[in-house]
């Protein structure tokens, strides 16, 4: 899967090939719908991912999680002692850049944006969205975690 460039002077979040592989299946499971949910973990390390139901009213081009589903991950995360450390969404046929619905319903600040595209080609990218204003993340992809 190929991911953002990597730079310097960019912020980062660490994620483990299992979560960005089952990521992608979500995605292509989900298609032509969009799919949605949260990346958790600790330190800056996503290790875990809950795929949440995407209730939007038109679901190939928006999301919105299901709010039971959302009580429940967090359920679960606080259980394992795990924080929130990304939301994730797919765009079945757009490139992986928020849209403005994306921008204006990043209701996290503290989390990291992650779209993954999978037409016109397969991207992964990650994003802080704070107040409107959008910043690139780099992934580090880290192995057998
Ligand atoms: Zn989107």
């Amino acid at each position: 899967m190929r991911t953002a460039c990597s730079s310097s002077d960019t912020p980062r979040i660490q994620v483990t090939r299992a979560v960005l592989e089952q990521l992608e299946r979500e995605a292509r499971a989900a298609a032509p719908r969009e799919c949605c949910g949260f990346l958790a973990g600790r330190r800056g390390l996503i290790e875990a991912i809950y795929p949440l139901r995407n209730v939007a009213a038109r679901p190939t081009v928006e999301y919105f999680a299901d709010v039971q589903d959302v009580l429940e991950a967090f359920r679960a995360m606080r259980a394992r002692g795990e924080e929130l450390l990304g939301i994730y969404h797919s765009h079945p046929t757009s490139a992986a850049h928020p849209s403005a619905t994306d921008v204006e319903r990043a209701y996290y600040p503290e989390a990291v944006y992650f779209i993954i595209s999978l037409q016109p080609a397969l991207d992964l990218r990650a994003y802080r969205i704070i107040s409107g204003e959008v910043e690139a993340v780099t992934i580090e992809v880290v192995e057998g975690a």
